[in-house]
């Protein structure tokens, strides 16, 4: 039976080129930064995203924690969602790691966190309080693109407020397709960017990290510290360099996909589906609680997998196909038919 995996954009498999392409890429000790093909694409998203320099780092989790050890010192503080990833899915790393204080707020429905309300948690200099050094945007944030005139005010208030801004851009590829603008025209508004190459981009592993020459550098001796110094990394390097070369646009399908997803199952009765929120890749669908567990084991035997907490998550990716979208809504008919 084949299987239609819509858990998340994660579960895609490198293609046959892909390996292929591992397989021949040109490697080197990265640690004494010589593997070429972790310094080509290093090279290649520092251009893409318009900054300096780039750090090729094992996970986005690192790769947020990095950019937040290299912002923050101990006793400093970042303003953060409350559903942010970098706040509520990395573990507390921060804080843990690097006694950095998060200042969690509400995301609103855009996925925006309001400029109104982050102008109210900065602390005033005082030997009292945290020092508040940097806000973390997300985007996409559960599937939804932030517009750029926002990102161009978040910047402009981080300015004022003499703030650093960073964005947890796992999924900046995403927001960039669906607004058909290039990667730079989003990352001129931060100072550091981390994205993630082993999402809809279809890499087996790695994120990367862009930001100013200085800073990159502060943020390579945190990677060493954490223990993401690879070596021959370059085999892993060149997938995520095809990935952005050759499966970047291709994100458009995805999106397109879960739009169908969407409208299909919108029309059933016990679902709920806001499709505006259905920006890119990513669906989410109120269900009644007592139906969830049923609805995901009947799906489950026809091969069909589909995350839940709460709501239902549906992610397209790679490896799901047009033809795959009449099967998902077929499936779930059959469930609320019964
Ligand atoms: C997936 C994800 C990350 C990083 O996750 P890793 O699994 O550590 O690569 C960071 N932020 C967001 C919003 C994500 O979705």
């Amino acid at each position: 039976m084949k299987r239609i995996d819509l858990r998340s954009d994660t579960l895609t498999l490198p293609t046959r080129q892909m390996r292929a392409t591992m397989a021949a890429a040109e490697v080197g000790d990265d640690v004494y930064a010589e593997d070429p093909s972790v310094n080509r694409l290093q090279d290649y998203v520092a251009e893409l995203t318009g900054k300096e320099a780039g750090l090729f780092v094992p996970s986005g989790t690192m790769s947020n924690l990095i950019a937040l050890l290299s912002h923050c010192q101990r006793g400093d503080e970042y303003v953060v969602g409350q559903d942010a990833h970098t706040y509520k899915y990395e573990g507390g790393g921060a804080a843990v790691l690097g006694s950095i204080q998060p200042q969690p707020l509400d995301f609103e429905e855009d996925g925006s966190l309001d400029l109104c309300k982050i102008k109210a948690v900065i602390k005033p200099d005082d030997c009292h309080f945290a020092r508040t050094r940097l806000i973390s945007l997300e985007n996409t944030q559960a599937g939804k693109v932030l517009s750029l005139a926002y990102q161009a005010a978040a910047a402009q208030f981080a300015s004022e407020n003499l703030l650093a801004l960073h964005l947890d851009g796992a999924r900046v590829c995403n927001a960039a397709v669906a607004q058909g603008v290039s990667l730079q025209e989003i990352c001129q508004h931060y100072a550091t960017v981390s994205l993630c190459l082993s999402k809809g981009l279809g890499a087996p592993v790695g994120s990367v990290l862009v930001g100013s020459q200085e800073f990159i550098g502060e943020a390579h001796r945190w990677r060493k510290m954490c223990g993401g110094g690879m070596r021959q990394a370059g085999v892993l390097a060149a997938a995520g360099l095809m990935a952005l070369e050759q499966q970047f646009e291709r994100l458009a399908e995805d999106h397109a996909r879960a739009r169908n997803l969407a409208e299909g199952l919108g029309q059933i009765d016990q679902l709920c589906i806001d499709l505006n929120q259905v920006q890119t890749n990513m669906v989410f669908i109120d269900c009644p609680a007592e139906l969830q567990e049923p609805l995901m084991a009947h799906l489950q035997q026809q091969g069909i997998l589909i995350g839940g907490y709460g709501q239902l998550r549906l992610v397209t990716h790679l490896d799901i196909q047009d033809t795959d979208i009449p099967t998902v809504i077929q499936a779930f008919q059959d469930f609320f038919s019964k």
